[in-house]
């Protein structure tokens, strides 16, 4: 028996090289990496110049306490993601994961508001069903019942609205009316909360681990930018999955017309070099909060050299190979061939995404959208078929009464079209074994 434990009781096999969009486990049996660890893996593995960054720091420092010493791979890495927002959001405060980045932004806009006198303002408006870390603060927005119940007691469930799941609801993404519709809903519950208690809304441009690469409808991110600036109400944009590339530009909201307030990224950021995360933050938020006696928040391994030298030597990666671009290209190939294997698989019953964040939906009837039963266990049972056949997949069902059971299908941001044939033919026998 291991002294280690994660979930549960299965073990798993012990991992021992990676390179690229491959990985091989201790029995020299090859995986192909689909999911890019959890959307982690963005530049592939054991990138040599990442990897020669890495070593150029360690020989340096591998750690300053960030109130003791300012680095100059902190301030570079600073530097270089500024340089890829938006023009307004030039203020970095780096983490260590997602979750942190989440609470980060969060703390950001309540510490705003009692900065400019809207100490009234603390409700972080978020979706349902969604997915923004599992830290007791994060939990509190994070729309996946089964996660955070068991955990009301202790934290202050904040308000919900739904995703905006067209495909589920009978609705043409395509149609401005739709976007609306879901918009309408955000403005309702702003109301419903009373506006001098909504501090923000958070959500994430293209959804990933809750709603399997949801894309906003038509007409949705402009208008709930609208709707937050009518009511003085804060957007935070929860980039930690879709950011550094993966849907194809460098911040997934870059693709619509809006304007976050505060972007929060990790994931492909550290690409799974080292943990790293950043809150990024328009410097009309950050000058109130420094004014009036600074940021109370922090954590000991924020911006510490060897991460942020490896986040900068990735970020020059995404830059130096045209990632965002070849997600873009590779994503458009992806979900048509994906495509294919809905015409070809009754049980598909969606296929979206954008960029490398693809996903498709196992349902029993495509008219009705109705759910597989529960009881098949579907997303589990293929994603091991698929792991069986060396084929990494990433998969969730939602648990609380939402439809479910999708399959990610995320690959590294480097992958080639001989990489997507390998792909397509691993999901399609795998489809075949499930469906016999
Ligand atoms: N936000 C989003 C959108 C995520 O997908 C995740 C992780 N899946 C998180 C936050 C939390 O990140 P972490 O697991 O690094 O704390």
């Amino acid at each position: 028996m291991s002294n280690l434990f994660y979930q549960g009781r299965g073990r798993k096999p012990v991992l021992d090289q990676a390179r690229g969009v491959y990985m091989w486990d201790t029995d020299g049996k090859r995986y192909l990496d689909g999911s890019s660890g959890a959307m982690v893996c963005n530049i592939g593995h054991s990138n040599p110049s990442v990897l020669a960054a890495m070593q150029r720091q360690m020989e340096k420092s591998t750690f300053g306490y960030r109130l003791h010493f300012e680095t100059e791979a902190s301030e570079a890495l600073a530097g270089r993601v500024a340089g890829l927002m938006p023009p307004h959001l030039t203020r970095v405060f780096f983490v260590s994961g997602g979750s942190e980045a989440v609470e980060s932004g969060m703390k950001m806009a309540r510490q705003y508001a009692l900065a400019t006198g809207q100490g009234s303002r603390w409700k972080v408006i978020s979706r349902q069903p969604s997915y923004h870390g599992c830290t007791l603060g994060a939990l509190a927005v994070t729309g996946y019942a089964s996660l955070s119940d068991p955990f009301a007691p202790m934290m202050r469930p904040m308000p919900k609205v739904p995703a905006p799941r067209a495909y589920l609801d009978g609705l043409d993404p395509e149609d401005e009316a739709t976007g609306l519709h879901y918009a309408d809903m955000l403005e309702a519950q702003i109301r419903a909360e009373g506006p001098e208690t909504v501090l923000a809304f958070l959500l994430e441009p293209v959804g990933g681990a809750s709603t399997g690469a949801l894309v906003p409808p038509a007409g949705y991110m402009r208008r709930i930018r609208e709707i937050c600036d009518q009511y003085g109400v804060l957007l935070i944009m929860d980039e930690v999955m879709t950011g550094a590339g993966r849907t194809g530009r460098f911040l997934g909201c870059e693709h619509w017309d809006t304007r976050p307030d505060i972007v929060v990224m990790s994931k492909g950021l550290g690409a799974g070099y080292m943990p790293l995360g950043a809150m990024i933050a328009d410097e009309r938020l950050v000058e109130p909060v420094l004014d009036a006696g600074g940021f109370a928040h922090g954590f000991t391994y924020a911006g510490n050299p060897l991460a942020c030298a490896a986040g900068l030597a990735v970020v020059e990666e995404i830059e130096a190979q045209g990632l965002c671009a070849n997600a873009a290209e590779m994503g458009e190939k992806l979900i048509a061939r994906l495509h294919g294997l809905m015409q070809k698989y009754e049980i598909i019953g969606d296929v979206r995404g954008k960029g490398l964040l693809t996903a498709f939906e196992f349902m029993s009837d495509r008219n009705s959208k109705a759910p597989l039963p529960r009881e098949i266990g579907a997303y589990q049972r293929f994603v091991d078929i698929a792991y069986e056949r060396g084929l990494i997949v990433y998969s969730r069902r939602t648990h609380d009464g939402y439809s479910g059971d999708h399959i990610l299908v995320c690959p590294p941001l480097i992958v080639t079209e001989a990489h997507l044939d390998e792909i397509i033919d691993g999901l399609d026998r795998s489809l075949e074994q499930f469906t016999q």
